[in-house]
């Protein structure tokens, strides 16, 4: 149970371990956010929270204030729990009853109450828990106990296990006594019910529903590949775990949005961690039997020759998850406590599709300095950031703007990341002695308004490009530097005359990626005035990240990136062939209205998209 096989591999014997059981509690009150639930230890390991002692409160469980069936109407229990006022009910109990309809459906019927409400309310009047889905951490452990199949039947899910052995049951008629039966002779267990919302119920069913397809679909590809004899490895019966496990691995991580899959053994168990948007953290913990034969098993995928331990070795291998084929890239590594890997994922559905500048998410001002640049027929438009800051994402917006069909695109980009109809784009190949610099000499000469090159990285690219943006072309590219003014600075020190660098060069942009805050979660900040005022934050509301099941506990989903824009004024242009210091561009360009990544971030704290902290941990990669 405690290794990543749980999810879809414990039998019922296993689940009953009772030291690995998550741990339901009798307690009376709300379970407070801070009690971080303990969906078994695969959702402890994604949160990195302590295991709470027996008789915490989960997080998303809430026991009935008043056990036992009560007497109150449903209406009675909705003004007693605070969620209506009593003038309100009476009118929707009224409206019911004129109707011969039940009250629950009414008053949801009428916006008084949200569906998870009506569940709360429902469990509260039968003395139930309520099991609210969008928080709890589901144990697969629980939900393999019946399967996905049979939970849709019964519109019941398995979700987890109480203290003594039985099985927490969420249900969206928690009163169906049949379907209480039932599971109990299937998992042979005693249940518990809890109500749970039909709407979060289903959403769950139907993730639960993909995630057992997107497994078989991997299989059952593999099951013909072999057939096949592409794939000629004997197999004993005794695998098949261990496939299942790596599979269920993989499908995670990429429903997760994952980037890569690192698979580190430590001393005892082996630590499976997801980077997810840009951020690695612990995903599931492998029990050391299994740790050798996932690492053997991903070595089989990547046809890499499972006997060598000691060298690294990379390859890779590609699955069906989801119904979208994703490619993975293998590296395996020799490390002291055992062999680990490392898997990059090359999911071509998930790369971010921007196809309108508006899309970017930058402020109306700075949209607007970028887009009279690039719209202007020649000059030199440049993107800086560190590798992973969605440069590539902006230029492509760019380029995206200006196919219009009238003017002629040209792109050398290493590699072509995004194909786009209309333009002609080149991929470099040092090795056939393609580089950027020659690339781009010979673009020039194919009569081109637009270029776009992928990285200006050395002098002779630096060059040409500065050459071709004042010769009639517009030139985009992109730059390592840590903010807009260091690029003009970056140029002159690659070996480019000031006078050159100061009239070709009209905009830049640089730029960072921060995530987003999960929106199902996210809660109010409480902050003192006083920090708020030194983060320059005053008489803002920030939020801050909670976790729940919609972002895989993280609190975060998606990013979003952060822009300082510059227009290279006239005043700028005299400060380069100064070769003045960039902190006096700085002044310059702040009063003309530049706005700097740091304030631009704490403007997307102000409006509740990212947290405070996102800004900080960005503030201090800026060095
Ligand atoms: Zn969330």
């Amino acid at each position: 149970m405690g290794d990543l096989a749980a999810p879809t591999l414990a039998s019922p014997s296993d689940a009953a371990a009772p030291e690995e059981q998550a741990r339901v509690s009798e307690q009376e009150g709300e379970a407070t956010p801070e009690a971080v639930g303990a969906g078994g230890e695969y959702a402890q390991e994604r949160r990195q929270g302590p295991r709470p002692p027996a008789g915490q409160p989960l997080k998303g469980l809430h026991p009935a204030r008043h056990p036992g069936r009560s007497t109150r109407m449903i209406g009675e229990v909705v003004v007693d729990l605070g969620l209506a006022d009593r003038e309100t009910v009476e009118d929707g109990v009224a409206a019911a009853r004129a109707q011969g309809r039940p009250t629950g459906v009414v008053l949801v019927e009428r916006g008084i109450l949200r569906h998870d409400q009506l569940a709360r309310v429902v469990a509260e009047r039968f003395g139930l828990d309520f099991v609210d889905l969008s928080v709890f951490d589901i144990d697969m452990g629980a939900v393999n106990l019946i399967g996905v199949q049979a939970a849709k039947r019964y519109q019941a899910v398995p979700v987890g296990f109480t203290d003594d052995g039985a099985v927490l049951l969420a249900m969206a008629n928690p009163t169906n006594v049949l379907t209480i039966d039932d599971v109990g002779m299937m998992t042979g267990r005693r249940i518990r019910p809890a109500a749970a919302s039909v709407e979060d119920l289903n959403l769950l069913l139907t993730r639960l529903a993909r995630m057992d397809e997107s497994i078989e679909d991997i299989v059952e590809e593999e099951d013909e590949e072999r057939r096949a004899g592409e794939l000629a490895v004997e197999e004993a019966d005794s695998d098949a775990p261990v496939i299942k496990l790596v599979h269920s691995i993989v499908a995670q991580a990429v429903q997760q949005g994952a980037s890569d899959i690192h698979v580190n053994p430590e001393e005892g168990d082996t630590r499976v961690l997801f980077r997810v948007d840009g951020v690695l953290a612990p995903a599931a913990t492998v029990k050391r039997r299994m740790a050798m034969g996932v690492v053997s098993r991903i070595k089989i995928m990547a046809d890499l020759d499972i006997s060598e331990r000691r060298v690294p070795q990379d390859g890779r291998f590609a699955l069906t998850v989801d119904g979208r084929r994703v490619d993975i890239r293998v590296v395996t590594l020799p490390l002291v406590n055992g062999e680990g890997a490392v898997m990059r994922i090359m999911d071509k559905g998930a790369t971010l599709k921007v196809d309108a500048l508006e899309s970017l998410g930058m402020q109306n001002d700075d949209l607007a300095r970028f887009d009279r640049a690039i719209h202007r027929p020649n000059g030199a438009v440049l993107v800086t950031g560190p590798t992973g800051s969605g440069k590539s994402t902006t230029l492509y917006a760019a380029l995206h703007a200006l196919n219009d069909g009238e003017r002629s695109i040209l792109t050398i980009e290493d590699p072509v990341e995004q194909r786009i109809c209309g333009v002609k784009q080149m991929q470099i190949a040092p090795k056939a002695g393609v580089t950027f610099d020659v690339g781009l000499r010979s673009m020039l000469r194919a009569d081109p308004d637009v270029i776009m090159v992928g990285e200006i990285r050395d002098r002779e690219t630096a060059h040409i490009a500065v050459e071709a943006a004042l010769t009639g072309h517009l030139v985009l590219s992109t730059l390592h530097t840590r903010d807009a003014p260091s690029a003009l600075g970056r140029l002159i020190d690659m070996g480019i005359e000031p006078f050159l660098v100061s009239s070709a060069v009209d905009c830049i942009v640089a730029q960072r990626l921060v995530r987003a805050l999960c929106k199902h979660c996210k809660r109010p900040h409480r902050v003192s005035e006083q920090v708020l005022a030194e983060h320059g934050l005053a008489g803002a509301q920030p939020y801050e990240p909670v976790g729940c099941s919609r972002c895989a506990g993280s609190g975060y989903r998606g990013r979003l990136a952060l822009y300082e824009v510059m227009s290279v004024s006239e005043p700028i242009r005299s400060l380069i062939l100064e070769r003045a210091a960039v902190d006096d561009m700085v002044a310059i360009a702040t009063r003309e209205g530049m706005r700097r990544l740091r304030e631009d971030g704490l403007q997307k704290v102000r409006e509740g998209v990212t947290s405070i902290a996102e800004i900080e941990r960005m503030t201090s990669s800026l060095l």
